[in-house]
Order: structure tokens, then sequence, then C-alpha cells
């Protein structure tokens, strides 16, 4: 872990710290890296052309500053004429590490939410990988806020929905992960070192589709506060 302190004198005035809201504090959980999940449940691989039995989940990443708190209007996004929505589960981490055991993967997460990953799709369809510019542009990661796992367990089944003004176009359910939570985090601790404040996009189930400028979002996963998002006008 590089080194890192606060106090230095800086050229410019200092980013902000990207965060999420937490339900029942007013303190906030600070965001270091956003991971996710790619092609997580099999029904989604198969709306996607893939095979779920060949094509296993990859990850990638969204920039801190993607965070977008729920109730936003954001504008809709330049450079595409395909916006999709894609409801996931959001895992917050409060302890860190590296080659993280599986017997020990739940007492590094700190709160559960829902978040949507925007998806340019069109440029996702037409550029392949790597995702960057179809996955992690600005305001791409719309989060509600955060319940502390202290107060709900861990989260292994449930119901998880998405609603564009008011009809259910997202309905799944947690349990049809392909890597489950305490997998997802063996593996991405193999290749990255976890720390407090990294956040975890578990991947979306099936149902995925266009949003429009004018589009209401409510996202949900049982247990868990609601998440809302209203598509602004097209940026010019
Ligand atoms: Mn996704």
């Amino acid at each position: 872990m590089s080194e890192t302190t606060n106090t230095h004198a800086y050229v410019l005035p200092v980013p902000p710290q990207a965060s999420i809201a937490v339900v029942g504090s007013e303190k906030r959980f600070p965001v270091r890296r956003i991971y996710c999940i790619g092609r997580n449940y099999a029904a989604h691989v198969v709306e996607m052309g893939g095979n779920a039995d060949r094509d296993p989940p990859i990850f990638f990443q969204k920039p801190a500053d993607a965070v977008v708190a729920s109730g936003a209007t954001i504008p809709y996004p330049s450079q595409t004429q395909n916006l999709h929505h894609e409801v996931e589960l959001v895992v917050a981490i409060g302890k860190g590490g590296r080659d993280i055991a599986e017997n020990t993967a739940l007492d590094h997460i700190w709160g559960y939410a829902v978040g949507l990953d925007l998806t340019r799709r069109d440029i996702q369809s037409r550029d392949g990988k790597p995702w960057e510019i179809a996955k992690a542009f600005d305001r791409s990661f719309p989060v509600g806020p955060l319940t502390p796992a202290s107060d709900l367990g861990f989260i292994d089944s449930g119901r998880i929905s998405l609603a564009v003004n008011g009809k259910v176009v997202q309905d799944s359910d947690i349990s049809k992960l392909i890597w489950k939570i305490p997998e997802i985090i063996v593996r991405l601790s193999a290749f990255f070192e976890l720390a407090p404040g990294d956040i975890i996009l578990t991947g979306t189930p099936d149902g995925v589709g266009p949003i429009e400028p004018g589009d209401r979002l409510e996202a949900y996963v049982n247990g868990l506060e609601p998440l809302t998002l209203t598509i602004g006008p097209k940026q010019v």
C-alpha cells in the first residue's frame, strides 16, 4: 500500500472526497475504489449473447467520483444513443486485505446498498473491451444509502428489482449470483489489495434496457434503502 499523508501543501484545491450516505447516521462512507463484476447472473449473460457456462464473470472499475446520490437528476450522458440501466447489489468494504480466504471474506464487508451500473451499451457493443468509456464515465454510479452489515447480517438472497416510470423491468434474486459475494472478495483480493472504502458492484440480473431523458428509475434490494434517479436532458 502506498504511503499517503495529508500534510502536503497542494498547487490546486484538493478534489472532494467521493462518499456515500449511511442509513441512520450523519457520517458518510468515503469511497476509495469502485470495482465491478460483469456477467455475474446467467440470465443476463444469455441476454447479452454470451454463454454462462463458458464466459466467466470479469472485473472492471469505475472512478470514485462516478458516485451519484439517490434522488439526483443526472444529464443523459454524451456520446451515446443507448444508455442502459443495470441494477446491482453494492458491497462496501470496511477492512482491507489481499489473498482473502473465503471463510473470512464476510469479515471485510462494512455494508450494503442498491446501485446502478449505468452503461453506454452502443459503445460497449461497438468498441468491445476494455469497457472504460462504456462503463466508467461521469455520474455512471448512482447509489442509495449504505446499510451497515452489523444491522443486516450477510445478504445472500432476496429480491433485486428495478422499475422505470413505475414499470418493473428487472426482477430477480440475489441468490442467482454466479460468483457469490465471498467468492468475489476472494478473487478480487487475489488481483488487488482491498482497502477500507472500496466498493464492489456485484453484477446485474437480466432485463437490462434503454433509458431516456425524463425517465424515473426506482431500484430495490430486499432489506435495503431504495435508490431513485431521474434522467435529465441530453448533454450538449
Ligand atoms: Mn454491471
